[in-house]
């Protein structure tokens, strides 16, 4: 498992996984790498209602706070805009804006024409 954001993998298992932090971003365990971490990357992760820690573990299908162990709490966080494996999400960001324009549109459409059941008598 690499990091979450910047999608750098472990270089030295050895050296343990104590500098990564581990949390939880949509419902899934996550690590994220020192450097990300140092660089506010934990903020954008998953976080506790209760207490608002980022400090989560999904564990036999529950997501567990390790600061206040609050059960199944959690807020899903924004997440990281670019991918980790990168490429791909400025278009899918272009097709999700012109996606919403179109639906917007439509709204606008709607909510314009006049209601049609009193012109009628
Ligand atoms: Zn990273
Ligand atoms: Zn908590």
């Amino acid at each position: 498992m690499g990091c979450a954001r910047c999608g750098r993998r472990q270089s030295d298992p050895a050296s343990g996984p104590s500098d990564w932090r581990r949390g939880v971003l949509h419902v899934q365990q996550v690590l994220v790498c020192p450097a990300c971490a140092a660089d506010g990357a934990l903020d954008s992760l998953d976080r506790c209602a209760a207490c608002g820690s980022t400090a989560l573990v999904r564990r036999l299908g529950e997501t567990t706070c390790r600061g206040c162990g609050a059960v199944d709490c959690a807020v899903e966080g924004e997440g990281y805009a670019e991918a980790p494996a990168g490429g791909r999400s400025a278009l899918e960001a272009d097709v999700a804006a012109a996606l919403e324009r179109v639906l917007r549109t439509g709204v606008e459409r709607d909510g314009e024409a006049p209601p049609a059941s009193r012109s009628q008598h």
